[in-house]
């Protein structure tokens, strides 16, 4: 995948994969994002006393870092924030992180690592056993303490996001979808990481904010070491270090030749998603923060299809109570109105986390505890949810959208709890939208086999392509080695598309796209042909998509898929539709051409 060129000077260039658009320039920051490991290691009797010295020396070097830190937030005057540092002080000194490590250290002459995370594990489950919910959550704050006298012990640099200063393009290993909320935060232009792919979280969360990047790279973090100046290209993925002026150059041209792009689309956003035989597909948004209303109004979408809410519950220390969740939902619909919003219930697990929800560490998290699986668990985190949707239901037209069904007992426990919910909220004289539509993504193949069974019972479906492809193609959706398998245009995901609508449409139900591939307008014409009701994408790419539905027909597309259908790989069909797209529009899909 990466291709490393040096040219005339030192330049590099590297290809990766694209995952938000936009040309950006800047100077390259790395940041360590690996946990520091524990191994158990038995010491030799005469080191112990070194060892012990080891730790010491570490616990001083942390608490000296702190010092610092704390001192640049009071000079910034936000002393209101060093409070949090007074406590991380203060654990620094607790004397059984240290008394308790120091005598696992001589007693089983092990090394100071092993010993420390012992110690911790320990605490951990004390705080456990805490009924009170500020005690509790300390319990991060010693993880964090932890975190920072490890990572002195093994010597690895110690730069942390908030340390971050001024238009930087971050260049990491990985990054968490949380760490790119705060990158957000930080001003970060643009990052760029090892590890990823296209329907990850972390990228579906940089193209929400805008922020261009690149991942997949596999090993940039090994040829940047700061500082140096940097090019993302987040739309064709490719990355230059140490441009030369020339390259500095063409990329600004570039740079202006996207924005006039973008500027030309965007007089497609006011006007309808009706093909010139009359035929509608409502385009509607993915959101993931309340922050992206003025993106879906602006680039013209009609409502919005998938709100992922997990993001309610990330960079964050207790769960979002009813209240907040009503006042986000309210907020969303308030101001969406007329239009519809598709509030999905939490899809937590694979490869999103929250900061407090303790997810347990499992082999396989993509098919673990997650999503609909967990909340059907956590009843009462998911009561909660309902129950601020529901509330929100007053304000505009709402739907809820349950992810990860595999089969209809699943959906059959959601309504037990739903009409539970209902009866709460009646009780209290609360009012809500008795009729609220409930419908069931289709991301997992049981329910893609099962979808004659769910459409009886379901008021619409929403295809999640990403998990769907993930699960049906056995493809890591976040593996950048495994990258090149994940084919949207793979006959077995278009089969199971199709095999949805149709029988969506025979119950009378329904249904539409959610995943990424409902972004890329080299696949409208085939959605076209298929009938899908509604294409839900980042609202960025709204305007193109519009555009190639407002130059086509229905029929068309019906003529077109035929053809598709017809290939028995995605190669082939991928090479016939790119062919088909440029021949169309030339000016938009002008790349595969080259
Ligand atoms: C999907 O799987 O296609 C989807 C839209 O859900 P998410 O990307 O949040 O898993
Ligand atoms: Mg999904």
């Amino acid at each position: 995948m990466k291709k490393n060129k040096p040219s005339n000077s030192e330049e590099k260039i590297f290809k990766g994969i694209g995952v938000s658009p936009g040309i950006v320039i800047g100077k390259a920051a790395t940041l360590e994002r690996h946990r520091a490991t524990f191994i158990p290691r038995k010491v030799a009797a005469e080191q112990v006393t070194s060892e012990v010295k080891r730790f010491e020396a570490a616990i001083v070097e942390s608490k000296r870092q702190l010092e610092e830190v704390k001192q640049r937030i009071l000079e910034k005057g936000l002393g209101q924030h060093a409070y949090i540092l007074d406590v991380h002080l203060k654990l620094m000194e607790d004397r059984m992180l240290r008394d308790e490590t120091i005598k696992m250290i001589k007693e089983q002459q092990v090394n100071t690592e092993w010993a420390l995370k012992v110690t911790l594990d320990k605490l951990s489950d004390a705080f456990d056993a805490i009924e009170d919910e500020y005690l509790k959550e300390r319990k991060e704050d010693i993880k964090h303490v932890v975190d920072r006298i490890l990572r002195n012990l093994t010597g690895r640099e110690l730069r942390q996001i908030e340390d971050l200063e001024g238009e930087v393009i971050v260049v990491a290993h990985d990054l968490s979808p949380a760490d790119t909320i705060q990158l957000n935060l930080q001003r970060v232009i643009g990052f760029v990481t090892d590890v990823g792919g296209k329907t990850s979280h972390t990228a579906i969360v940089s193209r929400s904010l805008e922020i261009p990047a690149v991942v997949g790279l596999e090993d940039i973090t090994a040829y940047v070491a700061g500082a140096e100046q940097i090019i993302i290209d987040g739309t064709e993925g490719f990355v230059v270090v140490d441009p030369t002026p020339e390259t500095i150059k063409a990329y600004h041209l570039k740079q202006q030749h996207y924005r006039y792009l973008e500027r030309e689309l965007l007089k497609y956003a006011p006007l309808t998603a009706e093909t010139q035989d009359g035929y509608y597909v409502t385009l509607q948004a993915n959101i993931e923060l309340i922050e992206e209303i003025p993106s879906v109004i602006q680039y013209g979408a009609a409502g919005v299809g998938l709100y992922r809410t997990e993001y309610l519950y990330l960079n964050r220390k207790t769960l979002p109570n009813e209240e907040e969740h009503f006042q986000v939902y309210k907020q969303l619909v308030q101001q969406l109105a007329p239009y519809p919003v598709t509030i999905r219930t939490l899809d937590l697990g694979g490869d999103k986390f929250a900061s407090h929800l303790e997810l347990a560490e499992e082999m396989n998290p993509a098919m673990g505890l997650r999503a609909i699986r967990f909340c059907l668990k956590e009843q009462g985190i998911f009561k909660t949810q309902l129950k601020g949707i529901l509330r929100a239901s007053t304000y505009g037209k709402v739907k809820i959208l349950l992810p990860m069904i595999s089969g209809v007992e699943e959906l059959r426990q959601v309504k037990v709890i739903l009409e539970d919910t209902k009866g709460d909220l009646k009780a209290k004289g609360v009012p809500f939208d008795p009729e609220i539509p409930l419908g069931v993504m289709i991301e997992i193949p049981s329910a893609a086999v099962t979808a004659d069974i769910l459409a009886c019972e379901a008021d619409f479906f929403s295809i999640g392509t990403n998990d769907l492809i993930q699960y049906s193609l056995a493809i890591d959706r976040v593996n950048e080695h495994v990258s090149y398998l994940y084919e949207p245009l793979h006959p077995a995901n278009l089969r199971n598309i199709k095999g949805v609508v149709d029988i969506a449409h025979k119950e009378g139900i329904e249904v539409g796209i959610c995943g990424e591939m409902a972004a890329d307008p080299l696949y409208t014409l085939i959605f076209l042909g298929l009938g899908l009701d509604e294409l839900s994408m980042h609202p960025l790419a709204i305007p193109r998509v519009k555009k190639v539905l407002r130059r086509s027909t229905r029929t068309e597309g019906v003529r077109l898929l035929k053809e598709v259908l017809q290939f028995a790989t995605a190669k082939e069909t991928e090479l016939f539709i790119h062919k088909e797209m440029c021949e169309r529009f030339p000016e938009d899909f002008i790349q595969c051409m080259e």
